[in-house]
Parts: structure tokens; sequence; C-alpha cells
């Protein structure tokens, strides 16, 4: 089996559901006491929050590559990227190491395009959902992608980063985000893409009438089945 280099912490509620995850998944595959290789490097969210904020995306992608480096040379022998967001210096992390690297938008692409879906609704930050970076790597799979209009941008944002990444689950931003989907459905989304890694932690495929793509339960998934395979 091989080491997964985790770099999580993006927030650590969505990171500890993705160790969690991982494991789990190692066992019902391996069986026994067996249990997923993992070297994680989890940063100070605060840090990423604030170059976030002040859009100074090349230090948080700078400070990203080292963290990448630095779990290669722990014995990573691939890595993972806990976070959507963040993937918008996925090229800046994925040139700083040797080892291959799992991007989460292609794992999302992947399960929409098996599931025989084109057109998906797509719930983020503002930054996955406004910046062009995640729509247009579905688009490289032929997938269409619709985002919430602004008030529903701003809601499931301030969702994410006011409540999700604290630990708070509260009904009534469910039920916030389950009007969300139901709006984008009827913009004509087949599959709504949870985008953002804490947003399973709120909303389910009971939300939805459609199926919904969790993105850190693909990712796990991707990232064991890639850990176990035989060379
Ligand atoms: N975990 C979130 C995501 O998947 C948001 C936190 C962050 O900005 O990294 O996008």
């Amino acid at each position: 089996m091989k080491t997964i280099g985790v770099l999580g912490g993006m927030s650590w509620e969505s990171s500890l559901e993705w160790y969690r995850l991982a494991n789990e998944r190692v066992r019902d595959l391996l069986g026994g006491h067996h249990s997923a290789k993992i070297v994680l490097d989890s940063v100070d969210f605060a840090e990423i929050e604030a170059m976030q904020a002040q859009g100074d995306w090349d230090a948080a992608g700078q400070l990203l590559a080292d963290r990448a480096r630095a779990l290669e040379s722990a014995g990573a022998e691939l890595l993972v990227l806990c976070t959507n967001t963040m993937h918008l210096v996925a090229e800046q992390i994925q040139d700083a190491v040797g080892i291959p690297f799992l991007h989460i938008a292609d794992v999302a692409a992947s399960a929409v395009t098996s599931a025989g879906l084109t057109t998906v609704g797509l719930l983020g930050t503002a930054f996955t959902m406004e910046q062009p970076f995640y729509a247009e790597r579905l688009a490289a799979y032929g997938i269409r992608t619709l985002v919430p209009d602004a008030d529903d941008r701003q809601a499931v944002h301030s969702v994410i980063y006011n409540e999700l990444v604290h630990g708070v689950i509260r009904e009534q931003s469910r039920q916030r985000l389950a009007e969300v989907i139901e709006r984008l459905i009827a913009q004509g989304a087949e599959g709504i893409i949870l985008g953002c890694t804490e947003i399973e932690l709120l909303v389910s495929a009971a939300d939805s009438a459609v199926p919904v793509f969790p993105t850190t339960a693909l990712h796990v998934e991707a990232a064991v089945t890639l850990a176990v395979a035989e060379d």
C-alpha cells in the first residue's frame, strides 16, 4: 500500500472526516487490522484564510507548495489537497513535487461523467463558485457548471466560513442550502457537486432531488483506490 500525503487543515473539520473515511475505506478493502498509510501536514487555516481574503494566491500557493515538498520528503507517494478552494493554486503545488497529485475536481468530474450527467450545480466558497478554475476543469470533461445567484452564493459562502469550518452544524443552514440546490435544479442542474469539503458535513443526498457529489468522500475513494492498487 502506498503512503498518501494529506495536505489538510483547510479546515481541520473536513480533514478529520477525510482521515476517518480513508481509514474506514482501507479497512473495508483490505480487512483485518489494515488502516491507511498517511502522512498529514495540517496548516493553520487562519494564515490561509487571510491570504484568500487579500487575494494573495501566490503566497498561499508558495506556502502549500512548501508543505507539499515536506510531505514528499516525509515519504508520501501520492498527494491530496483536502480543500476545493485551494485547488486554485493546484499548479504551484503540483509543480513543487515529483509524486502524483490527485486533483479534487478531476475526481468530481469522473464521478459526474460516470453517472452519465453533463450539467451540474456547484456549491462551494465564493472563490470556487466565482473564479473560473473549477468550472474550467469540469468543462475539460464536457461538463457544464451552473452556480447559484449572488444572494445564494453569499449564503453558501457564509455558512462555510462562519459555521462549518468552526464545526457548527445548523438545521436552518441545511434548509437554506437545500433551497439553493432546488433553485439550481430548476435552472437545469442534473447533479450537485458539493464542491467544498465541509458541505457534506451538513448536506446529504436527502437534501437534493438529483444526485449529489460529495467531494471529500469521492476524493478519499479515489486516493485509497490508487494507494492500494498493485503497481
Ligand atoms: N474546505 C473548503 C473547500 O473545500 C473551504 C475552506 C478553504 O477555503 O480552504 O473549498
